[in-house]
């Protein structure tokens, strides 16, 4: 890495997705954003933001793969000047959802490590070999740079074994690999650190619950900095209700609908992933459009809202146990930065437990960390936007300026 080199570009790639960010890590601007969608299928497209919020520009209808996707996406860099060759770039950040227990860090790119993730395959089937086509792309593109993978599941790596583990026969468990590992680890981590900088205090004395609520939810219990429990387990299918996930079930669920609705395993799959949580309750995966239709009387809509903050409550008061002394309850990403009606109902009667929201300051709507609890408050409560690229951006600049 020369010493003027500050920019990271940070790639997350999904199946037949890649979605980049590059940012300067002195100045913490963003000099490009851009998002390459249906890789490999009719109607790709490329749609690339470049610095200040200028022009969007657009390319349809020409990626084959993941190589061709990030050959377009470097000559779109190259076009404003922030090409993949610059002696700026100092190194490229790579999303990768699954890292086992063999990833406790974010971890610098080489064979032995693409060995590993490929070794992680059967645990994310979907996204480890998607990650693995990003990363492997870039590398052609750029042999010479440092490639970091930071990974989904580093931050849930400090539960402790009670925690992580199903209390499942052990050998089975041992021989398969199966113990909970969470994800959304980078958000969790990032709006850890920021809701302990909005209450001014050290994250090492801070307790806090985090309510990751997007399309994926996930809850953590944090103490002092580091992750003592987490909703999503072996696969981020366990836990909170979500816009297409069932979260917790009876297992016997399963063998029920194998048995009795004649389903194979891949099909009792796609129901809990794809058709059930809230699309499967109401038909609506969108927040903003359950809530529309509630307002117009939707029965479904309503129950379906209900089954979602009556889980985040049971989570909720969990982790509030687990810490013993919690300092706040956190929300991020898109339901929990946006739908402050989502907020008032999961904290609704918590009143005996020191939580309450301010209906006021629940009602502003902003991009930053914000308190919602009012002053006083015995545990605060409060909104902080999450930054999955920028906390893969750092971690990433971290590690190469530290070599
Ligand atoms: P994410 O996965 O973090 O991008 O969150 C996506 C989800 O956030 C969407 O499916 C919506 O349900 C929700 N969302 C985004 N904006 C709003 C809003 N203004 N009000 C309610 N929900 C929202």
């Amino acid at each position: 890495m020369t010493a003027a080199a500050s920019r990271v570009l940070v790639l997350n790639s999904g199946s037949s997705s890649v979605k980049y960010q590059l940012l300067d890590m002195r100045t913490l601007q963003r000099l490009a954003t851009g998002l390459v969608e249906r890789i490999g299928e009719e109607g790709a497209r490329l749609v690339h933001t470049p610095l200040n919020g200028g022009a969007e520009r657009e390319r349809t209808g020409e990626f084959a793969d993941h190589a061709a996707a990030l050959r377009a996406v470097a000559e779109e860099l190259s076009a404003d000047g922030l090409g993949l060759d610059s002696p700026e770039l100092a190194a490229i950040g790579h999303r990768v959802v699954h890292g086992g227990l063999s990833f406790t860090e974010p971890t610098v790119i080489d064979e032995e490590v693409l060995t590993e993730i490929e070794r992680l395959v059967p645990l994310a089937p979907l996204h480890n070999p998607a990650n693995l086509l990003g990363i492997r792309t870039a590398r052609e593109l750029r042999p010479d740079l440092p490639q970091v993978a930071v990974f989904d599941t580093a931050f849930h790596t400090t539960m402790p074994e009670y925690a992580a583990r199903y209390a499942l026969d052990a050998k089975t468990a041992d021989a398969h690999r199966i113990r909970r590992y969470g994800f959304h680890g980078t958000s969790h981590a990032f709006v850890s650190r920021a809701a302990a900088a909005l209450l001014g205090k050290d994250p090492g004395e801070t307790n806090l619950i985090v309510l990751h609520l997007g399309n994926g939810a996930s809850a953590s219990a944090v103490r002092g900095g580091s992750c003592v429990d987490t909703s999503m387990g072996l696969t981020p299918l366990e836990g909170l209700v979500m816009g297409t996930r069932s979260g917790d079930i009876d297992p016997a669920v399963i063998f029920h609908l194998m048995r009795n609705a004649g389903m194979d395993a891949g099909e009792v799959d796609d129901l809990l992933n794809k058709r059930s949580g809230l699309i499967g309750l109401c038909g609506a995966n969108d927040m903003r459009e359950i809530q529309r239709r509630i307002e117009e009387g939707d029965a479904a809509a309503r129950l379906a809202f209900e089954i979602y903050v009556h889980r985040l409550k049971k989570y909720l008061g969990a982790y509030y146990a687990v810490l013993g002394r919690v300092d706040a309850v956190v929300f991020t990403a898109g339901v929990g930065e946006n739908a402050a009606p989502v907020r008032e109902a999961a904290l609704s009667g918590l009143e005996g437990l020191g939580l309450e929201v301010d209906a006021e300051l629940n009602a502003v709507r902003s991009k930053e960390p914000r308190l919602i609890s009012p002053a006083g408050a015995r545990v605060a409560v409060a909104v902080v936007p999450t930054d999955e690229e920028l906390e893969i951006a750092h971690q990433t600049y971290a590690l190469v300026s530290a070599e």
